[in-house]
This record gives C-alpha cells, sequence and structure tokens, in this order.
C-alpha cells in the first residue's frame, strides 16, 4: 500500500531521516519507535506531504532551506512531491503529534472538520462510528476541546482523522503523556479501527511497550536512521530492542 525508499531530510545541513525505507501493506499495523529528536514526526510529515507545505513556506518566507529526497509510492502511483490536500484525498491521512485539536471548538464541532472530505453520508456514518469506539465522546460532544483531558483530546484527535476517511492513517505519537490504562485503551481502540474499517496505520511512539501487542511490523529509528527492522516477534526477542525500549 505504502513504500517508501530512501527518504531522506535536511533542515538545512542538519540530517533529520537518513535514507530510511520502509513499507506498510494493505490493513497492516506499521509501529515506528525511536527516543526524542530520532526523527518520528520528521518522517510522519513526509509521508504525509506536510513536509511539501512545510519546505514551501520556509522557502518563501527565506526561512530555513529544507531538502527532501527518495521515493513516497501509495497504491502503485508515485507520490512523492504530491501536494499534503492531494495526499489526503487519496485517503493518507495524518493524526499528528500533541493532539492538534481546536481547542475553542467543541468535541461535535472539532469532528465535523475532519469529515469536510467526507460526503454528509460518510460523515454521518463516521459519526456514529466514532461515537461507539469512544463513548466517552458521545457525552462530551458539546464541550470545548480545550477542556478535555489528555486521553479525551487524543481520542477527539483520532476521530478527527476518521472522519477524513483515512484509507492509511499516520498516528504520530498518540500516546505521548496519557496513563498505561488509556494508552491501553487506545492501542486496543485502534486495533479494533484496522479490524472495521480495514485500513493501513502507522503509529509512532517513544516507548514500544504499549504499542507492541497491535503492531505487526516495526521499525526502530535512532538519529534519523532505520537501524532494526522485524516483526513484532523479530523484536521483541531481541535484547537491544528490548533494553533501549522495553527498559528490561
Ligand atoms: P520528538 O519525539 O521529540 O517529537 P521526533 O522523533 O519526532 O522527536 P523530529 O521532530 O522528527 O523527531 O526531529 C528530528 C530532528 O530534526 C531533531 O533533531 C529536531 O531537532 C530536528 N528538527 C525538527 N524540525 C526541525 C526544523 N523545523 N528545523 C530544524 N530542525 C528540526
Amino acid at each position: 500500500m505504502l513504500e517508501a525508499e530512501g527518504l531522506m531530510v535536511f533542515y538545512e545541513n542538519m540530517l533529520a531521516l537518513n535514507n530510511v525505507s520502509m513499507k506498510c501493506g494493505e490493513k497492516r499495523i506499521v509501529g515506528v519507535f525511536g527516543a526524542n529528536s530520532a526523527g518520528k514526526s520528521t518522517l510522519m510529515y513526509t509521508l504525509s506531504g506536510i513536509m511539501e507545505d512545510i519546505r514551501r513556506k520556509e522557502e518563501m518566507a527565506g526561512g530555513e532551506r529544507i531538502t527532501v529526497l527518495g521515493t513516497i509510492r501509495y497504491r502503485d502511483q508515485d507520490i512523492t512531491g504530491v501536494k499534503p490536500s492531494k495526499r489526503a484525498r487519496m485517503g493518507i491521512i495524518l493524526c499528528p503529534e500533541r493532539r492538534r485539536i481546536f481547542p475553542e471548538s467543541t468535541v461535535i464541532e472539532n469532528l465535523r472538520i475532519g469529515g469536510f472530505l467526507a460526503s454528509s453520508g460518510q460523515a454521518r456514518e463516521t459519526l456514529g462510528y466514532v461515537f461507539r469506539i469512544f463513548p466517552a465522546l458521545e457525552k462530551l460532544k458539546k464541550r470545548v476541546g480545550g477542556f478535555l483531558s489528555g486521553g479525551e483530546q487524543q481520542m477527539l484527535a483520532i476521530g478527527r482523522a476518521l472522519m477524513a476517511q483515512p484509507q492509511l492513517l499516520l498516528m504520530d505519537e498518540p500516546l505521548l503523556g496519557l496513563s498505561p490504562l488509556i494508552q491501553a485503551m487506545l492501542m486496543r481502540a485502534t486495533r479494533e479501527i484496522r479490524e472495521e474499517k480495514k485500513i493501513s496505520i502507522i503509529v509512532t511512539e517513544q516507548y514500544a511497550r504499549p504499542v507492541m501487542p497491535i503492531i505487526d511490523y516495526g521499525f526502530i529509528l535512532e538519529n534519523g536512521a532505520a537501524v532494526l527492522e522485524g516483526t513484532r516477534d523479530d523484536l521483541m526477542n531481541n535484547p537491544d530492542v528490548r533494553s533501549a525500549y522495553f527498559g528490561v
């Protein structure tokens, strides 16, 4: 479904992604694990195409020079250089880090904004689906986003991404700063979303442990490079991965 090859991203002369190649098949969940500044967000921006927008904005403002190299194929099409809005219409939807919901809009408004790419029928159906997997959100639907707890905001961020009808959902650090209980609930919901919607998901996270149970395949990023990859079992049985990402 998605295949990236030789991705390199430079912020000026700083290499943030170093020759990263990765794949995510249809209906797969792929994990990308790495410490702070390993390049997780840079990778997600590059796959979703938002990096193209950031690069152009910087160029127009005479700011930082950002260079993106490598190729990205999605369902047998070369999408390298395709605008993020077009990638979104093709089904590549980013659920960004730090829960970028609209804090002054209510839960229902946030969800409706997410549904701007959907037909009204799809939007209605998906809204029902979002409230079914996250019943807490239905009770909070008139509450403004900024007054939600961290976990509720993350549910809303995922719900909003679902409203955009993803085929490939990119989740950037969805568990950041949340309690283990909420983390487990969100990962169960993510797996259910894959089963029910039959979509592919790439999820980044600093710590592998809470994400491991739901992934089919995983990559370890270090200083912008994919230093290790494998199936869940390969990674779980690798002593280096265990010590660095499981704390055992
Ligand atoms: P975190 O968990 O802290 O979000 P990350 O793995 O998502 O980390 P990135 O945000 O992709 O990492 O950052 C990778 C590297 O690129 C870091 O060293 C970061 O400081 C640098 N970087 C990110 N964005 C920019 C930018 N706009 N200009 C310059 N350097 C940047």
